[in-house]
């Protein structure tokens, strides 16, 4: 069948995918491919689609932009003076969203490993090594949540 798709849908469905793919949590993936782990990405039969999944150890990982996700106490997070009842109203909506998203996971067992933005970027975030060690270890412990936050 002919690709219908135009270009301008194309190049739509394009920038989508990019701005899904984050560069920190390019530099994590191939962290852990390099130390064994096999994932997979973006699946979005489970809820809240997570960024980065690792079936074999049930366990999934959310980056989180400190601004879209609404991160309590960062500094990163800083409500625009502008339209602020929109944003508010907008990040509330994304962190409802987020919380049941990780309540469903947990119920089905999975194990939820949230990496916060301002962890691998900026100012206060922690030595690349550290992160990934903590990420492995928690893969590999029996804990069911853990976060990841700025050293701030
Ligand atoms: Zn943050």
């Amino acid at each position: 069948m002919a690709d219908i798709k135009s270009q301008a849908e194309r190049s739509k469905n394009m920038s989508a995918i990019r701005s899904r793919e984050t560069k920190p949590e390019i530099k994590i993936r191939k962290a852990l491919f390099a130390k064994g782990f096999r994932y997979r990405l973006n699946v979005r039969k489970l809820p809240g689609t997570p960024d980065i999944v690792l079936p074999k150890y049930r366990t999934v990982i959310f980056v989180h932009g400190c601004f879209w996700h609404g991160h309590e106490h960062c500094y990163l997070f800083v409500v625009p003076t502008t339209r602020t009842d929109f944003w508010i109203n907008k990040i509330r909506i994304n962190k409802e969203n987020d919380n049941k998203a990780i309540e469903n996971l947990l119920h089905d067992n999975w194990k939820v490993l949230t990496i916060w933005e301002c962890s691998i970027k900026g100012k206060y975030k922690l030595k690349f090594d550290e992160l990934i060690d903590k990420t492995v270890s928690f893969i590999l412990s029996d804990e069911k949540q853990q976060v990841m936050r700025s050293s701030e």
